[in-house]
């Protein structure tokens, strides 16, 4: 390869290297700021969903308050009436009204604790408070109570004490503000020491995302939101990062293939540019060799220094084979311009393979006879017409026998055989020659291949004699088969089919 393509390569490959960087880099930065994008989302969620409670417990609070207040303006305002409108607001279970002085009015009775209790809440409220009717939350313990003052009852300014019941916010409150709320994700409010108050749906194996406090109406609990097992955020954020490694590994696949494929057309490329030269160069030799001899035999006759008849005839023979090779090279050459162009017909007929395999044979006597060729032909007899174009089985086959005396090497031996087989009529070609190892066997078909040079070094060839046989049997519906071993001579096989089976 050249230095051009080396260094393409390269850049390629360090561009891949370089984006391979800049893609983890930047994944990175996305994972980070994309779990905190979506940390902020379902905090946002909550807290929009902790006030929704928190808002709605206040209304519900408000809404008892103002029952009870109308039921207090009543002039004959009895604890009885307290107990009814308790029965009608479960949302709270605990009242007590009491007096600025001190004296109960609900319940009737109380207990010595309390009694502690109220002591402490009268010690807390100002004349200010009573005056003004205010209402505000109170710590209890670890209890919040509504407190406030109801004014223009019989009995004068009362301080009601309203405790909510849990059962009561659960049920007027939790279950119908987060039903049909969560969607995907899991609610859960926390008391203050995190034990799950209430959940619309048991939290099993969720991860815990984040927790949003609630304001002064509930200030001890808070809200936790949860995610299924593999839905939270991170786990999100990891698998989208998984897909895009995933997405950039195929990427990087795809351009190492496009780089392999690219080197691998480069190569063959340049290996074509090679064998193409190379074939100008054997067609030329090929060219001049022939027209020199043809050139000192015709000169030799002109200039009558032919020493008898025999000398004069052998001339005459050498210049007629040496422009029946020149012929052959020519239409080689022409046949195998055609075929690339696409230009190529053929003249099918029915017709008999035996004087095919005579003529050809008998084209080549000369230097068969020369060489001391042992011929061995074998024509089964009876053999079906096939349809075929003469001229071009005849080209194929000058081609086989042209190679097998070429790549003859010192077996001087040729086989030419024509019998039927099975739904074929094979016509082969066998030598005693240098034979052709297992792996070259394929390629010799393809046009301009020559095998190494040490071995076809000093033997004349264009490297498309096979390429031009395998395109004329194909063209007749047939095939070419080629066995073969080093050493072992070759046997190249025509397969043309009987018609009716092309
Ligand atoms: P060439 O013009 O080189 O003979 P071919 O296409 O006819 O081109 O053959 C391709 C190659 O196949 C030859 O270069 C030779 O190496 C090999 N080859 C063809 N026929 C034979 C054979 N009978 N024995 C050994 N090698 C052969």
């Amino acid at each position: 390869m050249k230095r051009r393509e080396v260094l393409t390569f390269v850049a390629v490959l360090l561009a891949s290297a370089i984006l391979a960087v800049l893609a983890t880099l930047s994944l990175r930065q996305w994972e980070v700021s994309a779990e905190r994008r979506l940390h902020e989302q379902a905090r946002d969620m909550a807290s929009m969903i902790a006030e929704k409670i928190e808002t709605a417990v206040l209304k519900t609070e408000e809404e008892g308050l103002g029952s009870l207040r109308l039921t207090a303006l009543d002039p004959h305002f009895t604890p009885e009436m307290v107990d009814a409108w308790k029965a009608r607001t479960p949302f709270f279970d605990r009242v007590y009204l009491f007096d600025r002085h001190g004296k109960l009015f609900y319940p009737r009775r109380s207990n010595s604790s309390d009694a502690a209790m109220l002591a402490g809440l009268r010690a807390e409220i100002s004349p200010g408070f009573w005056d003004r009717g205010g209402q505000r939350h109170i710590q209890l313990g670890d209890q919040v109570a509504l407190v406030a003052v109801i004014q223009g009852s019989p009995q004068g300014p009362l301080l009601a004490v309203l405790h909510r019941s849990e059962q009561g916010l659960r049920r007027d409150i939790l279950e119908k503000t987060l039903a049909g709320l969560e969607g995907q994700s899991l609610l859960a409010v926390l008391d203050g020491s995190d034990r799950p108050i209430y959940t619309a749906r048991p939290l099993g194996r969720a991860q815990h995302v984040l927790t949003v406090d609630f304001g002064e109406a509930l200030p001890a609990w808070r809200l936790a939101l949860y995610e299924p097992a593999g839905l939270s955020p991170r786990d999100a954020v990891r698998r989208q990062a998984m897909l895009f490694t995933a997405v950039f590994i195929l990427l990087l696949g795809v351009i190492a293939f496009g780089l392999a494929a690219t080197y691998r057309l480069v190569r063959r490329e340049s290996e074509m540019a090679r064998l193409k030269s190379d074939f100008v160069a054997n067609v030329s030799h090929d060219l001049k060799t022939p027209l020199a001899l043809i050139r000192m035999f015709a000169e030799t006759l002109e200039m009558d220094r032919v020493p008898d008849e025999v000398s004069r005839r052998e001339y005459y023979g050498v210049i007629t084979r040496e422009s029946e090779r020149l012929t052959r090279l020519i239409d080689n050459v022409l046949d195998f311009s055609r075929i690339e162009g696409g230009r190529q017909r053929y003249d099918m007929a029915p017709g008999h393979i035996e004087p095919i395999v005579h003529e050809v044979l008998e084209a080549f006597r000369y230097p068969l006879a020369q060489q001391g060729f042992k011929v061995d032909v074998h024509v089964e007899p009876d053999l079906p017409e096939v349809r075929l174009d003469p001229e071009a089985m005849k080209q194929a086959l000058a081609n086989l026998v042209d190679n097998a005396i070429k790549y003859s090497g010192e077996g001087r031996r040729l086989d030419v055989t024509a019998r039927r087989e099975g739904k074929d009529v094979c016509i082969a070609v066998s030598d005693d020659g240098i034979g052709i190892p297992t792996r070259e066997q394929q390629r010799i078909f393809e046009k301009f291949y020559r095998i190494g040079r040490s071995e076809t070094q000093g033997r004349r060839g264009s490297g498309v004699g096979l390429a031009l046989v395998k395109h004329i049997v194909e063209a007749h519906g047939g095939r070419v088969t080629v066995e073969s071993g080093p050493g072992a001579g070759s046997r190249f096989t025509l397969h043309v089919p009987l018609p009716g089976d092309v």
